[in-house]
């Protein structure tokens, strides 16, 4: 969580799925609060870690992608590191997205999180693959066409050829320098209070009494 730099300072661990995602849920989980996942979440956790595997395996076997590679970058001028797991890399990155619904244009944060992987792999272009939960993942993902790759196509299934954006790595730098002042003065930030809290493991901190 919080790691020591070594000369005695400490470095505060980010994850790169954080990329400017809620200030205050990143807060708690710096401080170590418990995570209380809503159970219909675990579900769909659950079904997006099958898409994941199916759709990933493709890519290794056809396409020749490293899978789960963990990346660091660090900044001791700022005092954190970011850690990443990209879903598949070879010269560029793929961010695989499971969703109920599949949106017209990316989420804002899953492009500041592709964007974090095209910084560390140096690539100017990366992918975000947005495709439809399912019990049986094989059933999407036996109707994409591979034949326009890395630009794929099929029923409940996005693809997105996404450039890297300079402007938007600092901006998330800046996002989690934030939340470490706010970590260093025990203090959390305000949060979203969107949508989004509805799938929050810290909405019992939130919302107490609304569970
Ligand atoms: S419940 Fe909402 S506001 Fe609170 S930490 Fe989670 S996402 Fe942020």
């Amino acid at each position: 969580m919080v790691e020591n730099n070594g000369d005695g300072s400490e470095l505060m661990e980010f994850y790169a799925s954080e990329a400017l995602t809620c200030p205050r849920r990143i807060y708690f989980r710096l401080k170590g609060y418990p995570e209380r996942w809503p159970d219909f979440v675990r579900v769909r956790l659950n079904q997006g870690i099958n898409t994941h595997n199916v759709l990933g395996e493709i890519l290794k076997r056809r396409f020749g992608f490293e899978l789960e590679k963990h990346l660091v970058l660090r900044s001791n001028k700022l005092g954190f590191e970011i850690h990443g797991r990209i879903d598949a890399v070879r010269d560029f990155p793929i961010e695989i997205k499971g969703k109920t619904s599949l949106p017209r244009v990316p989420y804002d944060y899953h492009l500041a999180q592709l964007n974090v992987y095209m910084r560390w792999a140096e690539a100017e272009y990366g992918y975000l693959y947005y495709i439809r939960l399912h019990e049986e993942p094989m059933k999407v993902i036996n109707k994409i066409d591979f034949s326009n790759f890395p630009v794929v196509r099929g029923p409940n299934f996005k693809a997105f050829e996404v450039p890297y954006d300079k402007t938007l790595f600092k901006d998330t730098l800046r996002h989690f320098y934030k939340v470490k002042r706010a970590y260093e003065r025990n203090k959390p930030p305000e949060g979203w209070r969107s949508f989004s809290c509805k799938f929050c493991p810290y909405r019992y901190l939130c919302y107490p009494g609304d569970e």
